[in-house]
C-alpha cells in the first residue's frame, strides 16, 4: 500500500522526535511491503521566520492531499512576542479547523515498567492503567462568540458555550465505535445538572446508546470524573466529553503515567483523514541536545497506522517494539530508573527500530 503522510516537525524537539518516528515508519514499510511517502510542511515559528505566517497556504493544501498528517510541536520563547494573529499555535487551530479535525483521541497507558514514574500508588493503579479519552475538538466555549465590553460602569467578558446536535452525534459515534474496538465500555463526561450544552449531550448519547446496545454505558459528571481519575482510574476504558472539559481532563489523565514524553494523540476528521501529534509541547529547554523522548511520537504513528491507514499489525509491530525496549531497559533521561541504560532520543528510535 502507498500513502502519502504529510510531516510537519516544527520547532524546538520536534525536528529530533520526528525524524525517530520516520525511521520507525520506513523500518515497517520495509517488513510489512508498503511505501510511505513524507512531503515535509514547515509549521509555527520556523515558519514565522521564513514566512511571516506560521502556516502557509501551500502548506495547508499538502495537509489537505495527504492520507494523513504527523505533527511534532510547535512554539518557544523566540515567537513569544509575535502578534497574537501569526503565534505559533494559530497554524494548529487552521489545520484543526481546515481538515475537520472535530475528534481528539487521547489514550493513557501505564507501561508497567514504568509504573515508578506514576505518582499514584501501587495498590491504586491496580492491573494497570489503560484509558482513552474521546475529547471534541472544534466546539464548545473555544469556538464560541466571545466579548469584553463595559456595562454599568464595569467590564463584562462573555465566552459562549453551544453545540449543535450534529456535532455531539458525530462525536458520540466515534467514542461508541472505540469503545467497541476496545473494552466495549463508555462514560459520557458532562456536567448535565448545570448546564443545557450538557443536558442535549446527555439526551444524543442516550438515544446512540440504544444502537451500541453491546457497549456498557454510563453517564458522569465533570468534578466527579476529576476525582475518580485519581482515585479509581482503572474503572475507566473511554470516555467521551465535549472540548472544554477533554482538555482539562486529559492533562490530569497524561500525568497518571508519570511521563508527558510517552503519550501520543490522533485528530480525527469524518473521512480517514487524521493528524497524529505526541500530546506534549516544544521542550525549548531540552531541544537540540538529543534527550527528548522520542517514544510519544512514535506512539503518535503507531495510531496513524490504526486509525488513518487501517493497519492494525503493522501498529501492534510498532507498539509492542515500544514494550520491548522497555523490557531491555533502555530508557531516555526523562523515565531514567536505577539500574536501566540511559539512551538519546536517537538511539531510543534505532532501538525501536531494531525490535521490529
Ligand atoms: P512542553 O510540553 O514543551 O514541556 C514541559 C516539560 O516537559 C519541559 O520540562 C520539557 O523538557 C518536558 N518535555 C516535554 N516533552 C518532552 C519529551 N518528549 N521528552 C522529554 N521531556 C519532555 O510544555 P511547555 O514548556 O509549557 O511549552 C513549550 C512550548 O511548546 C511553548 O511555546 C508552548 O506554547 C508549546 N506547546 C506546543 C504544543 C503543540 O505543539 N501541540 C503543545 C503544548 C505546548
Amino acid at each position: 500500500m502507498t500513502k502519502n503522510i504529510a510531516v510537519l516537525p516544527g520547532d524546538g524537539i520536534g525536528p529530533e522526535i520526528i525524524a525517530e518516528a520516520i525511521k520507525v515508519l520506513n523500518k515497517v514499510a520495509e517488513k510489512f511491503g508498503h511505501e510511505f511517502k513524507f512531503t515535509y510542511v514547515d509549521i509555527g515559528g520556523c515558519s514565522i521566520d521564513k514566512y511571516g505566517v506560521p502556516i502557509t497556504e501551500d502548506g495547508m493544501e499538502k495537509c489537505k492531499n495527504a492520507h494523513s498528517v504527523l505533527l511534532g510541536a510547535v512554539g518557544g520563547p523566540k515567537w513569544d512576542g509575535c502578534d497574537p494573529s501569526i503565534r505559533p499555535e494559530k497554524a494548529l487551530l487552521k489545520v484543526r479547523k481546515e481538515l475537520g479535525l472535530f475528534a481528539n483521541l487521547r489514550p493513557t497507558k501505564l507501561f508497567p515498567q514504568l509504573a515508578d514514574a506514576s505518582p499514584l500508588k501501587e495498590s491504586v493503579m491496580g492491573e494497570g492503567i489503560d484509558l482513552l479519552i474521546v475529547r471534541e475538538l472544534t466546539g464548545g466555549v473555544y469556538f464560541g462568540d466571545r466579548d469584553t465590553s463595559e456595562k454599568n460602569g464595569e467590564l463584562v467578558a462573555t465566552d459562549i458555550m453551544s453545540y449543535s446536535q450534529h456535532e455531539i452525534e458525530r462525536i458520540g459515534r466515534v467514542a461508541f465505535e472505540t469503545a467497541r474496538k476496545r473494552g466495549k465500555k463508555l462514560a459520557s463526561v458532562d456536567k448535565a445538572n448545570v448546564l443545557d450544552t450538557s443536558r442535549l449531550w446527555r439526551k444524543i448519547m442516550h438515544e446512540l446508546k440504544e444502537e451500541y446496545s453491546d457497549v456498557e454505558y454510563s453517564d458522569i459528571l465533570v468534578d466527579n470524573t476529576a476525582m475518580q481519575l485519581i482515585k479509581n482510574p482503572t474503572q475507566f476504558d473511554v470516555l467521551v466529553t465535549e472540548n472544554m472539559f477533554g482538555d482539562i481532563l486529559s492533562d490530569e489523565a497524561s500525568m497518571l503515567t508519570g511521563s508527558i514524553g510517552m503519550m501520543p494523540s490522533a485528530s480525527l476528521s469524518e473521512g480517514t483523514l487524521g493528524m497524529y501529534e505526541p500530546i506534549h509541547g516544544s521542550a525549548p529547554d531540552i531541544a537540540g541536545q538529543n534527550i527528548a523522548n522520542s517514544l510519544g511520537t512514535i506512539l503518535s504513528a503507531a495510531m496513524m497506522l490504526r486509525y488513518s491507514f487501517n493497519m492494525a499489525d503493522e501498529a501492534d509491530a510498532i507498539e509492542g517494539a515500544v514494550n520491548s525496549v522497555l523490557d531491555k531497559g533502555y530508557r531516555t533521561a526523562d523515565i531514567m530508573q536505577d539500574g536501566c541504560v540511559r539512551l538519546g532520543c536517537k538511539e531510543m528510535g534505532d532501538a525501536v527500530s531494531d525490535c521490529i
